[in-house]
Protein backbone atom coordinates (compact mmCIF):
# COMPACT_ATOMS: atom_id res chain seq x y z
CA UNK A 1 0.00 0.00 0.00
CA UNK A 2 1.09 3.18 -0.61
CA UNK A 3 0.01 6.67 0.31
CA UNK A 4 -0.27 9.54 -2.17
CA UNK A 5 1.32 11.88 -0.46
CA UNK A 6 4.09 14.41 -1.16
CA UNK A 7 5.62 17.70 1.31
CA UNK A 8 4.64 20.89 0.16
CA UNK A 9 7.33 22.63 -1.35
CA UNK A 10 7.52 26.18 0.24
CA UNK A 11 10.04 27.63 2.73
CA UNK A 12 8.74 26.68 5.85
CA UNK A 13 10.59 28.25 8.28
CA UNK A 14 12.91 31.79 8.62
CA UNK A 15 16.25 32.04 10.02
CA UNK A 16 18.62 35.13 10.99
CA UNK A 17 22.06 35.18 9.18
CA UNK A 18 23.27 35.85 12.49
CA UNK A 19 22.92 34.61 16.37
CA UNK A 20 24.21 35.24 19.80
CA UNK A 21 23.92 32.91 23.20
CA UNK A 22 22.45 35.68 25.68
CA UNK A 23 22.22 35.67 28.98
CA UNK A 24 18.72 37.02 30.88
CA UNK A 25 17.16 36.94 34.26
CA UNK A 26 15.41 33.50 32.79
CA UNK A 27 19.19 31.68 31.55
CA UNK A 28 20.73 31.21 28.47
CA UNK A 29 19.00 32.00 25.01
CA UNK A 30 19.84 32.09 21.64
CA UNK A 31 18.59 34.62 19.91
CA UNK A 32 19.10 36.59 16.37
CA UNK A 33 21.38 39.52 16.92
CA UNK A 34 19.59 42.81 16.41
CA UNK A 35 19.66 43.85 12.49
CA UNK A 36 20.07 40.38 11.62
CA UNK A 37 19.01 39.64 7.92
CA UNK A 38 16.24 37.04 7.12
CA UNK A 39 16.23 34.12 5.15
CA UNK A 40 13.86 31.31 4.30
CA UNK A 41 15.06 27.23 4.32
CA UNK A 42 13.13 24.89 2.05
CA UNK A 43 10.91 22.25 3.00
CA UNK A 44 13.14 19.47 1.79
CA UNK A 45 16.13 20.89 4.23
CA UNK A 46 13.99 19.43 7.13
CA UNK A 47 15.62 15.89 6.48
CA UNK A 48 19.27 17.35 6.70
CA UNK A 49 17.91 19.33 10.21
CA UNK A 50 16.90 16.34 11.62
CA UNK A 51 20.71 14.48 10.86
CA UNK A 52 22.22 17.35 12.52
CA UNK A 53 19.70 17.90 15.29
CA UNK A 54 20.16 14.10 15.95
CA UNK A 55 23.34 14.74 16.57
CA UNK A 56 23.84 17.51 18.44
CA UNK A 57 21.39 15.49 20.65
CA UNK A 58 24.50 12.43 20.59
CA UNK A 59 26.60 15.22 22.52
CA UNK A 60 24.12 16.08 24.92
CA UNK A 61 23.08 12.57 25.14
CA UNK A 62 26.78 11.26 25.93
CA UNK A 63 27.44 14.17 28.00
CA UNK A 64 30.04 15.54 26.04
CA UNK A 65 30.86 19.37 25.65
CA UNK A 66 28.95 21.39 22.60
CA UNK A 67 30.58 24.16 22.17
CA UNK A 68 28.29 27.20 21.68
CA UNK A 69 29.93 27.58 17.96
CA UNK A 70 28.06 24.48 17.23
CA UNK A 71 24.66 25.45 18.76
CA UNK A 72 25.10 28.78 16.85
CA UNK A 73 25.79 27.46 13.71
CA UNK A 74 23.10 24.59 13.22
CA UNK A 75 20.60 27.71 14.42
CA UNK A 76 21.87 30.11 11.62
CA UNK A 77 21.47 27.48 9.44
CA UNK A 78 18.27 26.16 10.37
CA UNK A 79 16.75 28.43 12.59
CA UNK A 80 15.04 28.02 15.69
CA UNK A 81 12.65 25.32 16.61
CA UNK A 82 9.57 27.08 17.26
CA UNK A 83 8.96 25.86 20.55
CA UNK A 84 6.11 28.46 21.95
CA UNK A 85 4.21 27.44 18.65
CA UNK A 86 4.57 23.85 19.43
CA UNK A 87 3.80 23.71 23.16
CA UNK A 88 0.52 25.34 22.37
CA UNK A 89 -2.56 23.31 22.43
CA UNK A 90 -4.74 25.85 20.26
CA UNK A 91 -3.40 27.05 17.03
CA UNK A 92 -4.67 30.79 17.65
CA UNK A 93 -3.28 31.35 21.28
CA UNK A 94 -2.71 34.74 20.70
CA UNK A 95 -6.50 35.50 20.58
CA UNK A 96 -6.92 34.96 24.50
CA UNK A 97 -5.25 35.80 27.77
CA UNK A 98 -4.69 32.25 28.54
CA UNK A 99 -2.90 29.81 26.79
CA UNK A 100 -3.57 25.85 27.36
CA UNK A 101 -0.19 24.16 27.35
CA UNK A 102 -0.55 20.56 25.15
CA UNK A 103 -0.31 17.72 27.40
CA UNK A 104 3.77 17.47 27.22
CA UNK A 105 5.85 20.22 26.23
CA UNK A 106 9.32 21.27 28.04
CA UNK A 107 7.67 24.24 30.44
CA UNK A 108 4.89 22.56 32.83
CA UNK A 109 6.50 18.86 32.85
CA UNK A 110 3.01 17.48 33.63
CA UNK A 111 1.53 15.01 30.77
CA UNK A 112 -1.77 17.16 30.83
CA UNK A 113 -3.47 20.20 29.77
CA UNK A 114 -2.55 23.46 31.50
CA UNK A 115 -3.84 26.70 31.38
CA UNK A 116 -1.64 29.43 31.83
CA UNK A 117 -1.11 33.56 31.82
CA UNK A 118 -0.63 34.03 27.64
CA UNK A 119 1.81 37.06 28.78
CA UNK A 120 4.16 35.19 31.21
CA UNK A 121 4.37 32.64 28.16
CA UNK A 122 5.30 34.95 25.60
CA UNK A 123 7.96 36.55 27.86
CA UNK A 124 9.82 33.25 28.52
CA UNK A 125 10.19 33.32 24.67
CA UNK A 126 10.67 37.46 24.42
CA UNK A 127 13.23 37.77 26.85
CA UNK A 128 14.42 41.27 25.78
CA UNK A 129 10.78 42.40 25.65
CA UNK A 130 8.92 44.26 28.31
CA UNK A 131 5.21 43.13 29.34
CA UNK A 132 3.64 46.69 27.46
CA UNK A 133 5.79 45.41 24.36
CA UNK A 134 4.58 41.68 24.55
CA UNK A 135 1.16 43.05 24.94
CA UNK A 136 1.60 45.30 21.64
CA UNK A 137 2.95 42.82 19.60
CA UNK A 138 -0.49 40.28 21.02
CA UNK A 139 -2.31 43.17 19.68
CA UNK A 140 -0.89 43.43 15.98
CA UNK A 141 -1.48 39.95 16.08
CA UNK A 142 -4.95 39.84 16.33
CA UNK A 143 -5.02 42.60 13.88
CA UNK A 144 -4.01 39.85 11.40
CA UNK A 145 -6.17 37.53 12.32
CA UNK A 146 -8.96 39.92 12.06
CA UNK A 147 -8.14 40.54 8.29
CA UNK A 148 -10.20 38.24 5.95
CA UNK A 149 -7.17 36.48 4.12
CA UNK A 150 -6.19 32.47 3.46
CA UNK A 151 -4.93 30.66 6.32
CA UNK A 152 -1.71 29.86 4.96
CA UNK A 153 -0.63 33.71 4.48
CA UNK A 154 -2.22 34.52 8.19
CA UNK A 155 -0.36 32.06 9.47
CA UNK A 156 2.87 32.97 7.39
CA UNK A 157 2.44 36.54 8.81
CA UNK A 158 1.68 35.52 12.29
CA UNK A 159 5.17 33.34 12.36
CA UNK A 160 7.03 36.06 11.43
CA UNK A 161 5.65 38.08 14.30
CA UNK A 162 6.16 35.23 16.68
CA UNK A 163 8.24 32.41 16.05
CA UNK A 164 10.31 34.37 13.48
CA UNK A 165 10.86 37.57 15.13
CA UNK A 166 14.24 39.09 15.65
CA UNK A 167 12.90 39.16 19.24
CA UNK A 168 12.38 35.11 19.69
CA UNK A 169 14.69 32.91 21.29
CA UNK A 170 14.95 30.33 22.88
CA UNK A 171 16.40 29.12 26.12
CA UNK A 172 19.33 26.80 25.26
CA UNK A 173 18.26 24.14 28.19
CA UNK A 174 15.23 23.50 26.22
CA UNK A 175 17.42 23.03 22.97
CA UNK A 176 19.72 20.97 24.12
CA UNK A 177 17.12 18.83 26.28
CA UNK A 178 14.96 18.31 23.27
CA UNK A 179 17.98 17.45 21.16
CA UNK A 180 18.79 14.46 23.89
CA UNK A 181 15.36 13.51 23.29
CA UNK A 182 14.99 13.00 20.13
CA UNK A 183 18.55 11.21 20.08
CA UNK A 184 17.40 9.12 22.92
CA UNK A 185 14.22 7.64 20.62
CA UNK A 186 16.71 7.01 17.90
CA UNK A 187 18.52 4.32 20.07
CA UNK A 188 15.03 3.49 21.49
CA UNK A 189 14.00 2.71 17.86
CA UNK A 190 17.31 0.51 16.87
CA UNK A 191 15.95 -1.28 20.53
CA UNK A 192 18.68 -0.63 22.40
CA UNK A 193 17.46 1.20 25.31
CA UNK A 194 14.83 0.29 28.01
CA UNK A 195 12.50 3.04 27.01
CA UNK A 196 10.62 1.23 23.98
CA UNK A 197 8.22 4.17 23.36
CA UNK A 198 8.57 7.29 20.86
CA UNK A 199 8.54 10.62 23.62
CA UNK A 200 5.04 12.02 23.56
CA UNK A 201 7.24 15.33 22.73
CA UNK A 202 8.27 14.47 19.45
CA UNK A 203 4.43 15.93 17.77
CA UNK A 204 2.41 16.69 14.53
CA UNK A 205 0.17 19.07 16.27
CA UNK A 206 -0.66 21.64 14.03
CA UNK A 207 0.43 20.22 10.60
CA UNK A 208 -0.63 22.30 7.79
CA UNK A 209 -1.94 20.15 4.78
CA UNK A 210 -3.27 20.82 0.92
CA UNK A 211 -5.59 17.82 -0.10
CA UNK A 212 -5.91 17.75 -3.80
CA UNK A 213 -8.65 15.97 -6.10
CA UNK A 214 -6.98 15.88 -9.20
CA UNK A 215 -5.16 13.30 -8.61
CA UNK A 216 -6.26 12.22 -5.42
CA UNK A 217 -3.16 13.48 -3.18
CA UNK A 218 -2.27 14.88 0.18
CA UNK A 219 -0.29 17.67 0.48
CA UNK A 220 1.54 18.29 4.27
CA UNK A 221 3.02 21.28 4.82
CA UNK A 222 5.54 22.32 8.14
CA UNK A 223 5.07 25.60 9.47
CA UNK A 224 7.96 25.53 11.61
CA UNK A 225 11.43 23.52 11.85
CA UNK A 226 10.32 21.97 15.01
CA UNK A 227 7.65 20.52 13.33
CA UNK A 228 9.29 19.80 10.04
CA UNK A 229 12.01 17.26 12.15
CA UNK A 230 9.32 15.49 14.27
CA UNK A 231 7.86 14.93 10.81
CA UNK A 232 10.70 13.40 9.08
CA UNK A 233 11.81 11.16 12.38
CA UNK A 234 8.33 10.00 12.95
CA UNK A 235 8.00 9.03 8.64
CA UNK A 236 11.65 7.09 9.38
CA UNK A 237 11.44 5.47 12.47
CA UNK A 238 7.57 3.84 12.11
CA UNK A 239 8.89 2.52 8.63
CA UNK A 240 8.87 -1.63 8.88
CA UNK A 241 12.59 -1.19 7.67
CA UNK A 242 14.09 1.61 8.58
CA UNK A 243 17.18 3.31 6.99
CA UNK A 244 17.41 6.17 9.84
CA UNK A 245 20.26 4.69 12.82
CA UNK A 246 22.85 5.48 15.00
CA UNK A 247 26.17 4.05 13.67
CA UNK A 248 27.28 1.55 16.47
CA UNK A 249 31.17 2.78 16.45
CA UNK A 250 30.37 6.53 17.38
CA UNK A 251 27.00 6.64 17.61
CA UNK A 252 26.22 9.66 15.10
CA UNK A 253 22.29 9.23 13.27
CA UNK A 254 22.81 8.48 9.39
CA UNK A 255 20.32 7.22 6.44
CA UNK A 256 21.70 3.53 5.64
CA UNK A 257 21.77 2.73 1.86
CA UNK A 258 21.77 -0.62 3.06
CA UNK A 259 19.17 -1.41 5.65
CA UNK A 260 21.30 -3.79 6.92
CA UNK A 261 24.27 -1.66 7.28
CA UNK A 262 25.50 -0.65 10.68
CA UNK A 263 28.06 1.96 10.55
CA UNK A 264 27.91 5.77 9.04
CA UNK A 265 31.47 5.09 7.40
CA UNK A 266 33.92 2.93 6.43
CA UNK A 267 36.54 3.85 9.17
CA UNK A 268 33.58 3.74 11.55
CA UNK A 269 33.81 -0.10 10.19
CA UNK A 270 37.20 -0.59 10.19
CA UNK A 271 37.58 0.94 13.98
CA UNK A 272 34.95 -1.43 14.91
CA UNK A 273 36.41 -4.66 13.62
CA UNK A 274 39.91 -4.03 14.92
CA UNK A 275 38.47 -3.72 18.72
CA UNK A 276 36.19 -6.77 18.13
CA UNK A 277 39.59 -8.87 16.46
CA UNK A 278 41.47 -7.65 20.07
CA UNK A 279 38.66 -9.97 21.45
CA UNK A 280 36.87 -6.65 22.95
CA UNK A 281 32.83 -6.17 22.75
CA UNK A 282 31.04 -3.33 21.86
CA UNK A 283 28.78 -2.93 24.20
CA UNK A 284 25.14 -2.40 23.39
CA UNK A 285 24.65 1.52 24.41
CA UNK A 286 28.70 2.45 23.66
CA UNK A 287 30.10 4.88 21.58
CA UNK A 288 33.47 6.10 20.67
CA UNK A 289 33.87 10.22 21.34
CA UNK A 290 35.33 12.37 18.90
CA UNK A 291 38.09 12.75 20.97
CA UNK A 292 38.58 8.65 20.77
CA UNK A 293 37.50 7.75 24.08
CA UNK A 294 34.69 5.46 25.03
CA UNK A 295 31.40 7.13 26.55
CA UNK A 296 28.29 4.63 27.85
CA UNK A 297 26.72 6.97 30.80
CA UNK A 298 23.81 8.86 29.20
CA UNK A 299 22.68 12.38 31.07
CA UNK A 300 19.77 12.39 33.05
CA UNK A 301 16.47 13.85 31.80
CA UNK A 302 16.25 17.66 33.01
CA UNK A 303 13.43 18.29 34.67
CA UNK A 304 12.93 21.72 33.35
CA UNK A 305 9.19 22.58 35.36
CA UNK A 306 10.89 23.61 38.27
CA UNK A 307 13.07 26.13 36.17
CA UNK A 308 9.91 27.83 33.95
CA UNK A 309 7.22 27.29 36.27
CA UNK A 310 8.58 30.42 38.46
CA UNK A 311 8.59 32.33 35.10
CA UNK A 312 4.77 31.36 34.68
CA UNK A 313 4.11 32.66 38.32
CA UNK A 314 5.37 35.82 38.64
ZN1 LIG B 1 30.33 6.09 12.97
Amino acid sequence: MKANYYIESMPFCEVFDKYSIESFEQGLYIIPDKKANRKQIPAEKAEDAMIEFLNLGRKFYYCEDVKDVELISFVEKYGLLGFMEDFSANKYYVTSNDVLLRGCNLITGKDALMKTDLLKYMKIFFPRLKENQIEKLIKECNKILSEPEMEVITIQELNRKLIFSEEYGEPVKMIAEYAKILYGALRANNNEEEYKRINPLISMNKLGNEIHRVPTEMGVRFNYLKQGIDYNFLINVTQDVSTLKACKYCGRAFFASNPKAEYDTPGCKNKANVYKSRGKVLEKNMIFKDDGSIATKIAPSEDLSKFFAKFLKK
